[in-house]
């Protein structure tokens, strides 16, 4: 479940001299300058509008900016021209920009990994690949000779990408298939092979 909404913090604060519009008290108002903002998990996400809140101490009436009269309003107008978005409120875009740009090096990282362990495979590697009718399976190499590589395929198929992990302890079939380093290549530029694993 992904909580998410907005909030509002303050950012400013002023007494005001004026009376209130309400009970007629002087100096018995307070206005407040909210920064309003989307968040995911109280984590802000982006910045919202500035909300206005003016409080009368005496009567405690507390009205919105959209409520003021226009002498309260562009009292808000004034303060709220002092302030500024505060950079805090951006803090999920950043945080989302730093997870994908760490996401793409280490997509890259591992792609420049697959195509060293295509070009020099080791025994004990571990393929995932994509056979047909949308299945997935994984196969091990048994041995490396010259530019053979031979390989046993696990007993066992998965539909989805993510059961793969099952397979990884389970047992292998007998038959030896083999393949040119070439032909692995191949098979990795196609999308064929999309994972290696090495111990
Ligand atoms: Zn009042």
């Amino acid at each position: 479940m992904i909580i998410y909404g907005s909030k509002s913090k303050l950012l400013i604060q002023e007494a005001l001299p004026d009376n209130c519009p309400h009970c007629g008290t002087k100096n018995s108002l307070t206005l407040s300058v909210f920064q309003k903002y989307a968040h995911v998990f109280w984590i802000p996400l982006f910045p919202m509008s500035k909300i206005g809140v003016s409080q009368c101490d005496h009567c405690k009436q507390v009205l919105e900016h959209k409520e003021m009269p226009s002498t309260l309003l562009s009292a808000y107008e004034n303060l709220k021209a002092q302030t500024k978005t505060p950079l805090w409120a951006f803090s999920g875009l950043v945080l989302l920009a730093v997870i994908i740009v760490l996401a793409v090096i280490q997509s890259n990282k591992k792609a420049d990994e697959n195509l060293q362990f295509v070009t020099a495979p080791k025994v004990g590697d571990i393929y995932e690949v994509k056979v047909e009718n949308g299945q997935y399976t994984i196969f091990k190499v048994n041995a490396v000779k010259s530019d053979s590589v031979y390989v046993q395929y696990s007993n066992f198929q998965v539909n989805k990408i993510t059961g793969l992990h099952t397979l990884k302890s389970d047992t292998y079939a007998p038959d030896i298939f083999s393949y040119s380093k070439q032909e692995l290549r191949n098979m990795l530029d196609s999308g064929t092979i999309y994972g290696i694993d090495r111990e």
